[in-house]
């Protein structure tokens, strides 16, 4: 029976990245060492890391005047880097509270010193959908704007991004990095931990427009885009195995076709259950449609008891991870890059042969 995993993160990871990895892991390229025990100032792993940043470049079309940082301390660590880093001259950030991990960036920026005011927030809504912006923002205010672009627990997603102006963007990206297409160029800054839809826990990719990193003083190392910009992420001990890994997940998406093709089949997948969902008598997704993300999609029945029996019995089934976020209840499809079509198909498959029993 094949099992299909659905977590949120860490999520799956394409199946022949898996299989490279057990092939290479006693020796890399015949070295004789493993990756796990490869030194970050070996050339070899110097291949790695600059064959990660050309593939990310090529996938995500980067433009010269942005730099690729391979960081640690996931999404949360660039919750507090980002103000630290950019939120220096005004010390003060605006958000669109589109969910709780907006609402843990606001609070990071906060408890760091940063004034930060909330435009829009769609909690009354339990974030169904998403904040609109009230206005123009106000030139020349805000250090710049965060938002989420796509919501992992709350299953929307920014398609058609806010209007900042000047303002610089900022986006964590964590759940739908290369998932969907983007214009870089609409963004200052854009991150994203890799355990979503890039690889396993451990690295955080940031995308950053150069112009507008400086020299902050009395900033943590670990947390200081100038000096990881300076060093090329070296600047200590990367997560070399980590970085390994991402980079071949980003030779596997080149060679399926890209961001472009990703969307399309992510668009295909979803679809597929959306469409399912939207005529099930059974379960229902209360997103608003036009705000549905690609890569998470929360689903319940209106009965928890009932949710928690369809969870233990898709597990059954080999459809694995389906509980929803505790604050959302119910259940959740995480249909990230790696997921294949089949797993998606397999659900519904299961979904309605669950319905027509009850
Ligand atoms: C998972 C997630 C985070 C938090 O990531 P950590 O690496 O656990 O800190 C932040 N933002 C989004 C959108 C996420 O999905």
């Amino acid at each position: 029976m094949p099992v299909y995993n659905f977590a949120a993160g860490p999520a799956v990871m394409p199946q022949p990245v898996i299989a490279q990895i057990q092939k290479e892991l006693p020796s890399l390229n015949g070295s004789g060492m493993s990756i796990l025990e490869v030194s970050h100032r070996a050339a070899d792993f110097d291949r790695i890391i600059t064959d990660a940043e050309a593939d990310l470049r090529v996938l995500m079309q980067i433009p010269d005047d942005y730099a690729v940082l391979f960081m640690q301390g996931g999404g949360t660590g660039q919750f507090a880097a980002t103000p630290l880093n950019l939120a220096t001259h005004h010390q003060r950030i605006a958000v669109l509270d589109s969910g709780q991990w907006a609402t843990k960036a606001a609070q990071e920026a906060q408890k760091l010193g940063r004034q930060v005011d909330v435009l829009a927030s769609t909690k009354c809504e339990h974030y169904t959908q998403l904040p609109v912006m009230p206005g123009a923002l106000p030139v020349d205010q805000y250090d710049y704007l965060h938002i989420c672009a796509n919501n992992t627990i709350e299953g929307t997603a920014f398609r058609e991004l806010p209007d900042v102006g000047t303002t610089p963007l900022v986006a964590d990206m964590s759940s739908n990095i290369l998932a969907q297409e983007y214009n870089v160029r609409d963004f200052g800054l854009i991150f994203a931990g890799a355990q979503k839809n890039l690889g396993p826990a451990g690295v955080t990719i940031v995308i950053v427009r150069k112009d507008l990193v400086r020299q902050v003083p009395g900033l943590p190392s670990m947390l200081d885009y100038q000096l990881f910009m300076d060093k090329r992420s070296m600047s200590n001990t990367p997560p070399v195995f980590n970085i390994y890994a991402v980079g071949l997940v980003l030779k596997w998406l080149r060679e399926q076709g890209g961001v472009a093709e990703m969307q399309r089949r992510n668009e295909e997948k979803a679809g597929k259950l959306y469409a399912f969902l939207d005529q099930s008598r059974l379960f229902h997704n209360p997103v608003r449609p036009a705000d549905r993300s690609l890569t998470n999609i929360p689903f319940m029945t209106g009965d928890a008891q009932l949710d928690a029996t369809v969870v233990v019995a898709a597990a059954a089934a080999g459809l694995m991870n389906l509980k929803g976020h505790r604050s959302v209840g119910g259940l959740r499809a995480s249909l990230y890059n790696a997921m294949p079509l089949a797993g998606v198909d397999a659900l519904i498959d299961f979904l309605h042969a669950f319905e027509q029993h009850h």
